[in-house]
């Protein structure tokens, strides 16, 4: 940057350390997040209480100093033919009063205010007469997001401008050339490139700004989407996978005997999409989702089959040891009439257990293993992992998924299951690499949850509710928020929250379990599996039960402080009641005084159970940065275009990338020449390339 005429080497340096300024590429794309109108002069007589910043030419009719101390001012009085407007300085009084002259012609900017009726600008910019300004400047001016360093530098918001100007002045067209085709610039009538960006910095006028952004937009999505379906369409093409030929013996035998229930439409339809993957011969790399409780886990466990069926082993990887052991619970009691033999691998598991257990894994005697990031280190290593399902995908990052890939030679198909339904926006540019299968039915009977708003004073009220839902046979959760800065403060709000419920429900009528992170893991197992086979009615806890934990007799869950939850953290939670054939209730409790969001999110969790719908009202309020998971993956660093606001572009860019690698896949075709250059030149630069 030291290059651009006026920067130098010291102002280089800051650029680079506070806004990341390394190039003219770099600096070419700082976007402006406004512009300063001084195109138009506007006349004082215009002026109305709306009026905002408006610029004025006039001559000084008067000026002077007024008032003493702290409202000592200098004001002076300037008329343009129409009207006159007052000018204030309460700052740098004697240095601006050096600068005017009766009849002195001035252009002046600045946010228009009413004092006593008469309008007045306070320390507006000024600009001596000269005939060729007189007429206002030809284009917007651009103010930039500059920092408190920058500033000090003489590098506000509004002198970077000076910057941009000496580059978008030097660039020439050849220097910013065209890289999207030809027919996708006339059918979305986009602006060209080089115009596009100078117009970013320079427009003419607001709607050419607009046109400039949107172009960039586009462009943005539509090299990311391309990017993905590059990859998806080269792992395609040449991952091979392992090969599950047939349907066993093992499979069908379950299939016929030892399944629970029917499988529901859905659930079938992705088993065969999964199938299909697996006989094709390359890897795959399917995302399942699937609303709370529509039933995943038995979907896996039927593919998981399939493998052992044609010789591989599996593994499935959960987050939590709570899960890990309810998935392990589940399976082997499942699996316990067939030839089937399962372990279960957490950082709890003892040193000699452990080591039985990667032993037989390596030499095959175990088909199948259920465990946490345990399963990840090295020292666990398979004779033939065909298989690897992860369990409530949001907490297992790309690099994770990673590794499990390099557990086998011919890298292990993966099946990706989320707790929560991922908006589509998010689906198409954070997890854009991998296939998808939704599950969109959820199993029969199910009645919906009643989920009800109810203020802390009404607690009472609540626990008879739960009372009499007791009576009728049913369970309970109560469930106390996890702020993590303070563990200690949680502690103490959950033992009090605890006494709480205990005073009513005494021992012995009613026996109560508490799971939070201070226990054990042995602990909480325990504890869990008494509430699991009814000999707890209650369940007092953390968030830690949160993801997946599956108990049907429950029909209430109770959530405290309900305010203090994200939303799709709520669905999570009363997903976990509703999963028998009873009515089923959600109550949230907070306090009186809620601030918007809050209460919006209270609102959306009363009015619906589709999760999403809940999922795409979660990314609109927090914004898709805070969406669990997404944060490092890379994929949300768009400069301009955001998955929220921008999904119209989104939508549009998905297709046009789809439509064109289906006519060109690699990029042969002259029209895609300019493009596929600028792909190259990208390669490397994002996490997506190190994917596979
Ligand atoms: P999730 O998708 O949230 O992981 P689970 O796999 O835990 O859901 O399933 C939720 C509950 O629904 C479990 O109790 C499971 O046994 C049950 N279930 C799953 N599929 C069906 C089905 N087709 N018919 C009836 N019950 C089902
Ligand atoms: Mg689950």
């Amino acid at each position: 940057m030291e290059y651009l005429k006026g920067v130098g080497p010291q102002r280089a340096d800051l650029l680079k350390k506070e806004l990341n300024i390394y190039t003219f590429k770099d600096m070419l794309e700082l976007v402006p997040y406004r512009h300063i109108d001084k195109t138009r002069v506007n006349q004082v007589r215009d002026i109305t209480p709306q009026t905002d910043f408006i610029q004025i030419k006039g001559v000084i009719r008067s000026f002077g100093i007024v008032g003493e101390k702290r409202a000592k001012r200098l004001v002076a009085e300037i008329f343009d033919g129409t009207g006159t407007l007052e000018l204030i300085w309460f700052q740098g009084i004697t240095y601006i009063q050096k600068s005017l002259a009766l009849g002195q012609a001035f252009l002046v900017y600045g946010k228009v205010s009413f004092f006593q009726g008469k309008p007045q600008i306070t320390h507006p910019e000024m600009e001596t007469y000269s005939r060729e300004k007189m007429e206002g400047k030809s284009t917007l001016e651009p103010v930039y997001p500059s920092t408190e360093k920058l500033k000090a530098r003489g590098m506000g918001g509004r002198q970077l401008g000076v910057f941009t100007e000496t580059l978008v002045k030097m660039l020439q067209e050849n220097n910013i050339p065209e890289i999207l085709p030809d027919s996708i610039l006339q059918h979305l009538q986009l602006m060209p490139r080089y115009k596009a960006f100078t117009s970013m910095h320079f427009p003419p006028d607001p709607q050419t700004w607009e046109k400039a952004i949107d172009r960039l937009k586009f462009e943005e999505f539509f090299i990311a989407q391309l990017r993905m379906g590059l990859l998806r369409q080269q792992r395609h093409r040449y991952s091979r996978g392992v090969v599950f030929s047939q349907v066993g013996e093992i499979f069908n035998t379950f299939y016929e005997k030892h399944l629970p229930f029917q499988l529901t439409g859905a659930q079938k339809r992705v088993i065969k999409e999964i199938r299909r993957d697996t006989g094709s011969g390359k890897q795959m790399n399917r995302l399942l989702q699937g609303d709370v409780g529509s039933g995943k886990t038995i979907v896996a466990l039927l593919v998981l089959l399939l493998a052992i069926d044609n010789g591989y082993q599996g593994c499935l990887l959960a987050p939590t040891e709570i899960l890990t052991q309810q998935h392990y619970n589940n399976i082997s009691g499942l699996l316990k009439e067939l030839p089937v033999k399962v372990r279960i691998l957490t950082g709890s598991t003892k040193t000699k257990e452990r080591k039985e257990i990667l032993q037989q894994l390596e030499d095959g005697t175990i088909h199948f293993v259920v465990g946490t990031h345990a399963l990840l280190e090295d020292s666990v290593k398979f004779k033939n992992l065909g298989l690897a399902i992860v369990d409530e995908q949001h907490r297992f990052g790309v690099a994770q998924r990673a590794k499990l890939w390099q557990k086998a030679v011919v890298p292990p198909h993966v099946l990706v299951m989320t707790a929560t339904p991922i908006p589509r926006t998010l689906a198409m540019t954070a997890y854009g690499d991998l296939d998808t299968s939704i599950i969109d039915e959820l199993p029969p009977n199910r009645k919906p949850i009643l989920t009800v708003h109810r203020n802390d004073d009404k607690r009472s009220e609540v626990m008879s509710f739960i009372k009499a839902e007791i009576v009728k046979g049913r369970q309970a959760y109560i469930i106390f928020p996890l702020i993590e800065e303070s563990e200690k403060l949680d502690y103490e709000n959950l033992m009090k929250g605890y006494e709480n419920v205990q005073a009513y429900f005494p021992e012995p009528k009613y026996w109560i379990s508490m799971v939070h992170g201070r226990q054990t893991a042995d602990v909480r197992t325990t504890n869990m599996q008494r509430f699991k086979a009814n000999d707890t009615q209650i369940m007092v806890g953390t968030t830690v039960i949160e993801v997946g934990v599956d108990v049907p007799n429950a029909s209430v869950m109770v959530i405290e402080n309900a305010e203090k939850f994200g939303l799709s953290q709520l669905h999570q939670l009363r997903g976990r009641v509703g999963r028998g054939a009873e009515k089923s209730f959600c109550i949230l409790l907070s306090g009186s005084k809620l601030n918007n969001d809050a209460r919006e999110r209270l609102k959306i969790m009363c009015a619906t159970n589709d999760g999403f719908k809940i999922a795409e009202k979660d990314l609109e309020l927090r914004g898709p940065g805070d969406i669990e998971g997404t944060r490092q993956s890379g994929a949300l660093n768009f400069k301009l275009a955001s998955i929220v606001q921008d999904k119209k572009w989104l939508e549009i860019a998905r297709e046009m990338a789809e439509r064109l690698l289906d006519e060109d896949p690699d990029l042969t075709s002259a029209n895609n020449l300019q493009l596929k250059n600028h792909l190259q030149s990208l390669t490397g630069k994002t996490a997506w390339s190190k994917i596979s």
